[in-house]
């Protein structure tokens, strides 16, 4: 776990600083939840995102957006559900009885229900078009773009269940309602009770003990456990694509100087430098496909290749992606991964490209 927190907070809503990509790397464009906000609670100051609490209204239709799970609310826990989901009678989501916005949920979140229960998940969308959060309809297409995205990874996979959507509203009864309402402000009354207390970040705490320091979302980690458990379901675990969720890294032996720096900023430990150090390992396990290291690289010799196997991501497995004999470069005296050729290193050969003509001339004065 970071020892520096950094926390915003509202009553009942948190944003982690610390588990922003957004501000792990300066350069990381994330805006996610900025641009799903009905309110427009975040704002960038000086790059970095930094909520406004007095305009949150603590609605969670941010929530599902956030790749790193930097954002939570403690009166539901999106986690906490999917998990339990399966065991639960109620296979109905709706924002009316039985959870949050249903912003507050995403790909992970639908294709682990999906997979884990017999009964497949229906979530009832017939409230979003007279919705007060649904402002331009950004929150009701994010929620209909990750069930499009959870059932486009589902029939690849030749599963049989589906997540299907309620559009027509159902006749409710009203003692049923009142039976919610009141659950539900009990639970806002707890959660306003233990504002102070260390309790009301649930979720990004459990991340972070679940994380086992990987830095891995919480809803990566059950949707990995639910691949497991449920392989059996699959009829292929072999992809051409990668569904926008995961992410199989290369490196271009040529390209690369073994500088660390895509290990050094990548959020999950998805790369690892080798134990000699002269090498670049991968875990597929731990990819959210966030994109930084392609970003981050000088010399673009990471890139993302095509396709994927659902069975490494499920069980973690590694790959080295490349490996240096290092050797010492005749210049400069400095170990160098060596790819062939001079034994000059990149620094020297491009100083002396560089500076050649300079060399020329004073050997002709
Ligand atoms: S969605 Fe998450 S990672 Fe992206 S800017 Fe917002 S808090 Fe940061
Ligand atoms: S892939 Fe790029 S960032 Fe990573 S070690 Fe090689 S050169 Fe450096
Ligand atoms: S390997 Fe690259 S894309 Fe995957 S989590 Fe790390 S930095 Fe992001």
């Amino acid at each position: 776990m970071n020892n520096l927190e950094f926390v915003q907070k509202t009553e009942l809503f948190s944003y982690s600083g610390t588990n922003c990509i957004r501000n792990d790397y300066y350069h990381n464009a994330c805006q996610l939840c900025v641009d799903i906000c009905p309110e427009n609670a975040f704002h960038l100051v000086r790059n970095k995102l930094t909520l406004f609490s007095n305009e949150c209204i603590e609605c969670a239709a941010c929530i599902g957006s956030c790749p790193t799970e930097a954002l939570s609310i403690a009166n539901f826990d999106s986690n906490a559900y999917t998990k339990s989901f399966a065991a639960n009678e109620n296979k109905l989501l709706s924002c009316k009885k039985t959870t949050a916005c249903l912003g507050a949920f995403d790909v992970h979140h639908y294709i682990t229900m999906a997979l884990d229960s017999d009964v497949e998940p229906i979530c009832d969308l017939s409230h979003c078009k007279d919705c007060a959060l649904n402002k331009d309809k950004k929150v009701e297409g994010f929620i209909r773009g990750e069930i499009a995205k959870a059932n486009n990874f589902l029939s690849e996979c030749g599963v049989e269940a589906v997540v299907r959507t309620l559009e027509e509203k159902v006749e409710e009864e009203n003692s049923r309602r009142m039976v919610f309402k009141k659950a539900f402000s009990k639970m806002q009354n707890a959660a306003k009770e233990e504002k102070d207390s260390a309790k009301t970040l649930p979720m990004t705490l459990e991340y972070q003990r679940n994380s086992n320091n990987s830095g891995l979302p919480l809803k990566f980690l059950h949707l990995k456990e639910a691949l497991r458990t449920n392989l059996s379901k699959l009829s292929t675990s072999s992809h051409a694509s990668n569904f926008g969720i995961f992410a199989k890294k290369e490196i271009s032996f040529q390209d690369c100087t073994n500088c660390g720096d895509c290990v050094q900023f990548c959020p999950t430990e998805a790369l690892l430098k080798s134990a000699d150090k002269h090498g670049i390992n991968f875990n597929v396990g731990n990819c959210i496909a966030c994109g930084i290291c392609d970003h981050i690289c000088k010399t673009d010799a990471i890139k993302t290749g095509v396709g994927i196997d659902l069975v490494n991501v499920a069980y973690d497995r590694g790959e080295e992606l490349v490996h240096y004999e290092m050797v010492m470069c005749h210049e400069c005296r400095c170990p160098y991964p060596y790819r062939g050729g001079d034994p000059i290193c990149d620094r020297c050969a491009n100083y002396k490209q560089d500076f050649d003509h300079i060399f020329t001339l004073a050997k002709d004065i």
